[in-house]
């Protein structure tokens, strides 16, 4: 053996991304997808044209193809499905014994597992994302939340003992882009399982899997009313939001639009729960298991191209291995596949919306113009529909605005820290408090983190781990109130 070549074989091994690995196209075929040209409202068990008569187009981000025309509710549409959802509630809903809403909500499950390949490719194209995130994280996870809280359905004296629940009436819920359908899910089947009726509204740019939802919940033989979705833009989702009827509202969005919706419902009596905005902080101390370490920071900022408010965007690594992670995630980077979301092989697929590319490439600009060093990998982006690369910048300092504000794209800022208070007080250094990870060998080290980080949810040595039992939400300007597992039945409850 040549000195040369043992010196090699010596060196830690990184794999050569030079030559790059290339994947034979592995594209899902959209022709599952079954998408109708035109969608009305879906209001009282049935399909209903929009008073006004408009409607929107929605678009693929990933080649700007129409998909689809859907109805743009107004004030008025709005108004006859909260209607339709009061009349079910008194009617019927309420006053069904638990065990038999139960069994609609097993079936919505069901159904849903049923469809969960059509479901996956839809909300790939019309959101931009993986179909691997759609098929192997939204869906299911959707799926599972009706389950788990059809589970609940006619236990709740157990959730809370010694006490009597009571559902509150009629929910309001708007929801946002990243996660169509799961948010759909996340809102829908507490509100239901604890004898709510329920309007949502769909965010514009992906309306589509909500639409799917309601020929799901038609054909899971809902009592009418039960369920009204209605689709629009911000007008429609201040219209419900501001409808006297409505008894609580459930929010998942910007922090900007959650802090007009607490100001509309201000000294109204309807219950609200916000799910905001976020700039979690990942924090690799130098025990952890660097390569786990690097992979989980990937999977939280550049899969699903940064759009998740819990999104890992802000990476603390300790100043003795700082070196060493940020060769090995600029490596990884080189490696990770940007295109088609429907291709197996992707990544990182497309950016939700021009608006929202517009967004990132001009944080792109403020982080250089602000000093920051900019690393991107060497791949090409497709020319047509909505792409960025992943992005990451070093020499990033606490008053940077690609470090304090959320910008909702796969953008990584890194700092180094050298202590644990230093690293702490670091992290809190936002107005956000949604999530956070720490990657480290010790367990009291984790625990030292977790009771100290202002953050809902703090993952340890994983990140983006989602359960249906386990509670989800935020504090500061990321919001109030619980979703998921037993917190998340409170906020559809009276306790008498
Ligand atoms: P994002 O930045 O994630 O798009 P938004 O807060 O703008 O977040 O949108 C989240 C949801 O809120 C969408 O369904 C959107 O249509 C709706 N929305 C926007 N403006 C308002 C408003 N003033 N009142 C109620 N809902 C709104």
């Amino acid at each position: 053996m040549s000195k040369k070549h043992s010196k090699e074989q010596k060196a830690e091994p990184t794999l050569d991304f030079n030559s790059k690995l290339k994947y034979a196209a592995a594209p899902e075929s959209a022709s599952i997808a079954n998408i109708k040209k035109q969608y009305d409202l879906y209001i009282n068990g049935a399909w209903v044209k929009p008073a006004k008569g408009q409607y929107f187009e929605t678009h693929s981000p990933a080649n700007e193809q129409l998909l689809s025309k859907v109805a743009m509710a107004g004030a008025e549409d709005v108004d006859k499905a909260v209607k339709a959802a009061r009349t079910a509630y008194e009617k019927v809903w309420s006053k069904m014994p638990a065990k038999e809403r139960a069994k609609y909500i097993f079936r919505i499950a069901r159904i849903i597992q049923e469809r969960a390949r059509e479901l996956a490719v839809v909300e790939s194209l019309d959101g931009g994302k993986p179909i691997r995130e759609s098929r192997d994280i939204d869906i299911p996870l959707a799926a599972n939340h009706f389950f788990y809280y059809a589970g609940w359905a006619d236990k709740l004296e157990y959730a809370f003992p010694g006490r009597k629940p009571e559902p509150l009436g009629v929910a309001g819920q708007i929801i946002p882009w990243n996660f169509p359908l799961l948010m759909a899910a996340w809102k829908i089947a507490p509100a239901l399982a604890t004898g709510n009726t329920v309007v949502l509204k769909p965010a514009e740019t992906t309306p589509l899997t909500a639409l799917k939802l309601a020929e799901i919940i038609h054909d899971a033989g809902l009592p009418p009313g039960v369920v009204n979705i209605v689709t629009g833009a911000g007008a429609t989702g201040a219209a419900l939001v501001n409808h006297p009827d409505i008894d609580k509202v459930a929010f998942t969005g910007s922090t900007e639009v959650g802090k007009i919706i607490q100001k509309a419902l201000a000294g109204t009596g309807k219950k609200l729960t916000l799910e905001l905005g976020g700039k979690a902080a990942n924090i690799i101390f130098e025990d952890a298991a660097i390569d786990q370490a690097v992979e989980g920071v990937v999977n939280g900022i550049f899969f699903n191209q940064g759009h998740v408010c819990c999104a890992g965007s802000r990476l603390f690594v300790q100043e003795s291995v700082a070196n060493k992670v940020i060769r090995k995630l600029k490596d990884r980077m080189e490696s990770l596949v940007v295109g088609d979301p429907l291709d197996k092989n992707t990544d990182v697929g497309a950016i939700n919306s021009a608006e929202q590319l517009k967004k990132i490439q001009e944080y792109l600009k403020i982080g250089v113009n602000e000093g920051a060093e900019m690393f991107q990998p060497s791949c090409s982006i497709p020319s047509k529909g909505y792409f960025c690369k992943p992005t990451l910048f070093l020499h990033t300092s606490q008053s940077h605005r690609i470090v304090q504000e959320e910008i909702f794209g796969p953008v990584l800022a890194i700092q180094t820290f050298r202590t644990v208070e230093e690293v702490i007080e670091k992290a809190n250094n936002t107005p956000f408090g949604l999530s956070a990870g720490v990657w480290t060998d010790k367990g009291s080290r984790i625990f030292t983190l977790t009771t100290q980080m202002k953050a809902g949810v703090v993952w340890a040595n994983t990140y983006n781990k989602f359960d249906p039992v386990s509670p989800f939400g935020g504090y500061k300007e990321s919001g109030f109130g619980r979703e998921g597992g037993l917190h998340g039945l409170l906020p559809y409850l009276k306790l008498a």
